[in-house]
């Protein structure tokens, strides 16, 4: 395995000189283009890598999976989905127009902006401390990896610059679709996407998602297998925005990625797999990240459909 994802990674290297690295969260403009990496856990719990695989990096809007997920653990189903849609919108991540045009009372889905700011809504806890705690902890435990932390710098700068964000939830708080206050809301928003892992990080939540909810390196089970079928639907639906339909034509495996080049995939029953490469295509998605994911669910046949 570990050879084929050399091969994978080398004949990749290649598209990471396509695209640009994000700049609209100045921070994340430092990002060297020319990073690329690849991990494999497998449910036996082994794993395997290459290249840049333990670079850290920002999720971004991978944490958008481990807050719907925290928020229907919180909450129950019919609670989260009646704040928030599950259909696929067919717009880019930080679009606002849905919100007014088409249904002002709930955002499309939990992977765009609008939807996660949202669901972030529904966390649990009596402070904003408690409530990023949870996530950060949850984060951990999916990813067996107690050094999870924040990057303050990322954080700062997606507050300063935080602004569209800012615009989709006062948008929603003036519906009276969301509740809470908004600033406390985006606190925790911009620090969940602000969470810094590496690709084994990433494997290994999306191992535990293609393993049912049980942690594949010690049985133990921590989600329903319920809500980590939700969380797999919605992410081949909507997990890639307005690419998430080519992307499931052409690799077919559940995903999410978000715009610190990182794309975290779940082949139920199969794997978990973590790809990281930060120069991005016009939808926000990694550009040598997806040529990765392609080669590899072709190579392995992991493609669910
Ligand atoms: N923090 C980013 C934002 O809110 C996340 C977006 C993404 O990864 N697509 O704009």
């Amino acid at each position: 395995m570990n050879k084929t994802l050399n091969t994978i990674l080398e004949s990749s290297k290649i598209f990471t000189q396509e695209g640009n690295v994000a700049t609209y969260i100045p921070e994340l403009s430092k990002a060297n283009p020319n990073n690329l990496g690849i991990c494999v856990v497998a449910l036996d719990g082994k794993e395997y890598y290459s290249g840049d695989y333990d670079k850290k990096f920002t999720m971004q809007s991978i944490s958008k999976i481990i807050t719907l997920m925290l928020a229907l653990m919180d909450n129950g189903e019919e609670k989260v989905f009646s704040y928030v849609g599950a259909e696929p919108t067919g717009d880019s991540f930080n679009s606002i127009a849905n919100l007014e045009v088409k249904n002002i009372h709930k955002p499309y889905n939990p992977m765009i902006n609008a939807g996660a700011i949202m669901t972030t809504s529904l966390i649990i806890g009596q402070t904003i401390e408690e409530k990023i705690g949870r996530i950060l902890d949850f984060t951990r435990k999916l990813s067996n990896n107690n050094d999870i932390s924040i990057d303050q710098n990322t954080y700062f700068s997606e507050k300063e610059t935080g602004d569209r964000n800012r615009s989709l939830a006062y948008f929603m708080k003036s519906y009276n679709s969301m509740q809470g206050k908004v600033d406390d809301i985006l606190e925790i928003y911009f620090q969940q996407c602000s969470i810094e892992v590496s690709c084994i990080d990433l494997a290994r939540i999306g191992a535990v998602l293609a393993n049912d909810g049980v942690l594949p390196w010690s049985g133990e089970r921590v989600i329903s297998k319920h809500i980590c079928r939700i969380t797999k639907t919605i992410m081949v639906t909507c997990g890639l925005y307005d690419a998430s339909g080519e992307f499931a034509i052409h690799i077919g495996i559940p995903a999410k990625s978000g715009v610190g080049g990182g794309i975290l995939g779940a082949v139920p029953k199969e794997m978990g797999i973590g790809v990281f490469g930060p120069s991005l295509d016009a939808k926000g998605n990694s550009i040598a990240g997806i040529q990765m994911m392609q080669k590899l669910s072709k190579k392995l046949n992991l493609n669910i459909f």
